[in-house]
């Protein structure tokens, strides 16, 4: 099976939130496939990469001495977060606001870590932030941002955020797991110099075109990082703040690959793409009377009546649809011009 199999290839793939990884990203996963930044004592080449990874992370999200790690993903980042405001809050029922855009996996997190997790509706798909406010206590331990949202890439108003939580002397922390790469070449607030931000999740295995499996969790402070720390008995180094112990370091390496490679001008030119790709895919469903959502980043939803998903899949594509049932397609980079000129030709002929 194994050797007839074939990986995925990315021609027809519109769902996806990751991507096809830059050369230079493939090339050092490959090389660092044997080592393991969960043991920085061994393994010291791989740590310095991940100080590395974390500079970087640093300098793309405004925050000049950064704290963090190279995570699994966006998931263990978030719920990492999330464990960081429980762990330093003082108190025995603690609960987490977020929009209801929040991503899923603020769910698990809450349910693994004990936390009630409160979601407030959206108004135009971002925050409402009269909303979260109501659903602030003093047993709030941290409010939580969206910067592009995962059905349909929209950005929260951060600054409101990071305020309110600040009324509650909770902590805020912004996803930013895909639009984190795509965010620098907007004009959103969104990041640490914008607003009073404590962590954040932002992925190179996303648009940072690293190869999986490489999330990025950041910390305004390194004593929030400490709040994760448990000792080591048997490693060369004396505690661990990851969620998971022995790690990719193929994530690691690939994640300052794609940077160094990409950092600021390629990722720049990729969102010019990618936008103009969206834009180009929303105008052209809104001229076949489609109602079309966004985009805000290179994201667009749209209201398709037709039993979709399955005839596509037919054909080939891959599309998701949103909770509301709306088609989502992510322009990310290995969606090109062509690519969603033949999509659309494809819904003409249905
Ligand atoms: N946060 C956001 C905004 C996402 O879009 C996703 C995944 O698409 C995640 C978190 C979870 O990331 P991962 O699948 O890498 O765990």
């Amino acid at each position: 099976m194994l050797q007839r199999a074939e990986p995925q290839d990315f021609e027809r793939v519109l769902s996806s939130m990751c991507t096809v990884p830059h050369p230079s990203a493939r090339e050092a996963a490959e090389r660092f496939l044997a080592t393991n930044p969960g043991d920085p004592g061994t393994y010291e080449t791989i740590a310095d990469l991940e100080r590395e990874a974390v500079e970087y992370l640093g300098e793309i999200t405004g925050l000049s001495d950064p704290a963090g790690y190279v995570a699994s993903g966006g998931t263990e980042a978030n719920l990492q977060a999330i464990r960081i405001a429980r762990n330093r809050a003082d108190t025995d029922d603690p609960n987490v606001v977020a929009p209801v855009h929040a991503h899923f996996s603020f769910t698990k997190a809450a349910d693994v870590l004990g936390v009630e997790l409160r979601t407030a509706p959206a108004t135009d798909y971002r925050s409402n932030m009269t909303a979260m406010a109501e659903l602030v206590d003093e047993d709030t331990v941290c409010v939580v941002g969206v910067a592009g949202s995962t059905e349909y890439g929209y950005v929260d108003p951060i600054p409101a955020i990071a305020d309110l939580a600040e009324t509650v002397d909770a902590l805020c922390h912004v996803d930013a797991a895909w639009g984190g790469f795509y965010l620098p070449f907007t004009d959103h607030d969104w990041h640490f110099d914008h607003a009073d931000i404590d962590t954040m999740t932002i992925d190179p295995h996303k648009v940072g075109q690293a190869a999986v499996p490489a999330g990025g969790l950041l910390a305004r402070d390194r004593s929030l990082l400490d709040e994760l720390a448990v000792e080591t008995p048997y490693l060369e180094s004396t505690d661990q703040l990851t969620l998971t112990g022995t790690r990719s370091g193929a994530g690691v390496a690939s994640a300052v690959a794609a940077m160094e490679s990409l950092w600021p001008a390629g990722y720049e030119q990729q969102y010019e793409t990618s936008m103009a790709n969206a834009d180009w895919l929303a105008d052209q469903l809104s001229a076949r009377g489609h109602d079309v959502v966004g985009p805000e980043l290179p994201l667009v939803a749209a209201d398709l009546s037709m039993p979709m998903t399955d005839e596509l899949r037919e054909r080939g594509w891959r599309v998701s649809k949103t909770g509301a049932g709306e088609m989502r397609v992510v322009c990310m980079p290995h969606v090109t011009r062509s690519m969603l000129r033949s999509f659309v030709a494809d819904l003409d002929w249905y």
